[in-house]
């Protein structure tokens, strides 16, 4: 029989990426949608499966909603991807990002202690949750430091995922997702925001790039490497966390400098601080400046997994390197000028 299951944030980056995954493994794929006024699926037709997918009406913050749906349909699995998702808007929307983020997975694993307890839970857990942690090792057993309503609200997620799990047996466990992009990342996260602003100086010849904290050190992977983890993370014997990664960090900077390189850029950098800037060699033009409104009132330092777990247990690997994944999400950039 073919099996059944609810992605939550079927709209975002990760949750159209996975739906393709799993419609390629013959699941009957619902998606959980919640009421935008835009109501844009974009990235499902971007990937052509819109039509392969039930969208259901799914809101984390309303209880009622949430039991219905998890009642009625007994998912085999669950993904629960929807988020909050922008470290920079919980500074803004602190009890929001909490509720949404933090009490909607208690909501979910109420209902499915109360309903449907065979149901597998996959959570999305975050790097962010380690902030700036004194462990030098970022595996599954390194210390937590969250620092910002985002992370702390994901971190609440992520023991109540352990909680449930000890406590009523539950089939819950928590991917401790690294940053992962793609040419459908949202556009106020960072990578996206610069491959988008410097395709377009390159085809306008004007306008330049306001960054904030340029120093800050990611580990980014590619996210369609990261959903397949996702759901190996569902077919094993027992539920365990697992941290996905691609082990590799980069700066900020380094990112602006490699998409530029792509892109015909040559950047020479002048400047500190507030007035660091860089300009491009052949015009002499400035094309990224630094503006004190992107910086956060707190930013986590430096990210770099350690997925030697997912590689031991799910024989997991990434396999799109830090230049092969700027180069697709500027191809796709440049595809939309042309
Ligand atoms: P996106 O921001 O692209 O997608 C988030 C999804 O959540 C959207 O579909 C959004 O719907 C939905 N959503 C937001 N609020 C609610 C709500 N109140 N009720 C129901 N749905 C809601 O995120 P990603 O796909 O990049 O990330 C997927 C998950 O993984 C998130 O939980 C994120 O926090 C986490 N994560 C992501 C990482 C990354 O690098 N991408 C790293 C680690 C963890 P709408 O379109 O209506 O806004
Ligand atoms: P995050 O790791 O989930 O917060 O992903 P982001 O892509 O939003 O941010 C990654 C890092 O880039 C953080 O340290 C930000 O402070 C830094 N950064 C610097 N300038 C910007 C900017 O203009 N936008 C965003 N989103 N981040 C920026």
């Amino acid at each position: 029989m073919k099996k059944k299951a609810l992605i939550t944030g079927i709209s975002g980056q990760d949750g159209s990426y996975l739906a393709k995954l799993l419609i390629s493994k013959n699941y009957i794929v619902y998606g959980g949608d919640r009421r935008t006024a835009s109501g844009s699926l974009w990235r499902l037709e971007e990937l052509n499966i819109r039509e392969k997918i039930n969208i259901i009406d799914f809101e984390l913050s309303e209880d009622s909603n949430i039991t219905n749906v998890i009642r009625v349909s007994k998912f085999d699995e669950i993904y629960n991807l929807a988020a909050q998702s922008f470290v920079g808007s919980s500074y803004q929307t602190p009890l929001m990002t909490t509720d949404v983020n933090g009490l909607g997975v208690a909501r979910i694993l109420e209902a499915i202690r109360n309903y449907s307890p065979n149901t597998k839970l996959y959570q999305a857990s975050t790097s962010e949750m380690y902030g700036n942690t004194v462990s030098t090792k970022q595996d599954e057993n390194a210390k937590f430091h969250p620092t910002s309503p985002y992370a702390i609200s994901k971190l609440y997620a992520h023991w109540m995922i352990n909680l449930y799990r000890e406590a009523y047996d539950l089939y819950a466990c928590a991917g401790i997702l690294f940053n992962h992009e793609s040419p459908l990342r949202g556009e106020e996260f960072v990578t996206k925001k610069i491959v988008r602003e410097l395709t377009k100086i390159k085809f306008k010849k004007k306008g330049c790039l306001s960054l904030g904290n340029i120093y800050t050190k990611r580990d980014w992977g590619f996210a369609g490497d990261y959903v397949d983890a996702m759901w190996q993370m569902l077919q094993q014997q027992k539920p365990h966390d697992f941290v996905i990664a691609s082990g590799r960090t980069h700066s900020i900077k380094e990112f602006v400098n490699v998409t530029a390189r792509y892109l015909g850029f040559s950047l020479i950098w002048k400047g500190k601080g507030l007035n660091e800037y860089a300009v491009e060699q052949k015009s002499g033009k400035k094309v990224v400046q630094i503006d004190k409104k992107f910086f956060r009132p707190t930013d986590v330092n430096l990210l770099k997994g350690n997925y030697s777990k997912a590689s031991k247990i799910l024989k997991w690997k990434p396999s799109t390197s830090f230049k092969s994944l700027i180069q697709m999400m500027c191809d796709y950039e440049i595809s939309k000028f042309k």
